[in-house]
């Protein structure tokens, strides 16, 4: 993976290396930390890189920290624009993964959210496929149970409830998957280890509800939209059996690292034609114009880079 050169950390843009943590520090031990994830994807043809959905991204952010009973001092406007700053000291002509992250920062010993100090730290580096092949994917069930909303709440990014995506994704590809699906605890589907799930069954494109134990997903948010406006068809939002699936016609993944994936095999059995369909064929091509930039009714969701001053 690149290094970046610069990070945001302790309220300033520093080189990479000063950007550093102890070993003490309360979110390493007790995953009190939450995260976000957003891309930034390079238009050669303008020569500009486009920030995908910045403020969505902020405002879920800012929701996930204050689960841990973290009121960031920052907005979301103030966060992109930081981001903003940040890959115009990067210069990047590429496609660009961001992590803003905040953490309880405090080093100090005792298992609780309350009275302890917190920062921010975000980083940004070049980032091309996260799953090696978008365009047919193979996928498992996990034996794992998706994290429960009155456990951990999976609504957020919350650091700590990683181990259950990890535990998911690792079990997957140590069996030959790219990725698994996993049941929430009533057996439905909720999503992949880091990615929303969606099914197209005899027309209609059907998606696990906000309550199924997922995260709130902005990449799932977009492709509602553009199934929506652009291909007139209204998702449907309920509960999916595993079997379902097996009875799909297409099926596929969405996130903002994993972008938009098909799924081609559930558990070994073929889904529709055993390659990707022509619903999420032609999704994805929506899907790659509007995070570039290149139609007009979506500029709203991009943030052009360097065509603003960058803020030092
Ligand atoms: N579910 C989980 C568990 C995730 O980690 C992600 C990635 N952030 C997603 C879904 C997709 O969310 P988004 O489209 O906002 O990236």
């Amino acid at each position: 993976m690149d290094t970046p050169h610069y990070a945001f950390f302790e309220g300033d843009i520093v080189p990479i290396e000063q950007a550093k943590v102890s070993i003490m520090t309360h979110a390493l031990h007790y995953g009190t930390a939450a995260f976000a994830g957003l891309r930034a994807y390079w238009n050669a043809d303008e020569n500009q890189l486009y920030l995908f959905r910045p403020l969505d991204h902020f405002k879920r952010f800012r929701a996930s920290a204050e689960l841990l009973y973290i009121d960031l001092p920052y907005t979301p406007e103030k966060m992109r624009d930081i981001v903003i700053s940040l890959l115009c000291h990067e210069g990047y002509h590429t496609d660009t993964y961001i992590r803003p992250l905040v953490y309880k920062s405090q080093q100090v010993i005792g298992v609780r959210l309350h009275n302890l100090t917190s920062d921010l730290a975000i980083f940004a580096i070049p980032f091309g496929n996260y799953l090696e092949h978008e365009e047919g994917i193979n996928v498992t069930f996990s034996s794992w149970r998706r994290v429960d909303d009155n456990a951990i709440p999976p609504r957020g990014k919350i650091c700590g409830a990683y181990v259950n995506s990890a535990l998911t994704k690792t079990e997957a590809a140590l069996d030959g998957f790219d990725d698994a699906l996993v049941l929430d605890q009533e057996g439905h589907i909720a999503e992949a280890s880091a990615a929303n799930f969606f099914m197209v069954r005899n027309g209609k494109v059907i998606t696990p509800p906000v309550y199924a134990d997922i995260l709130e997903g902005i990449t799932r948010n977009t492709c509602i939209t553009l199934l929506a406006e652009e291909m007139g068809l209204v998702v449907e939002e309920r509960p999916i059996d595993r079997t379902e699936l097996f009875r799909a016609d297409e099926a596929f993944l969405c996130g903002t690292a994993v972008q938009i994936a098909a799924i081609v095999t559930a558990d070994h059995h073929r889904i529709g034609t055993g390659k990707m369909g022509p619903l999420v064929t032609e999704l994805r091509r929506l899907f790659f114009q509007v995070v570039h930039g290149e139609l007009p009714q979506y500029r709203q969701w991009v943030e052009p880079v360097y065509s603003l001053e960058p803020i030092r």
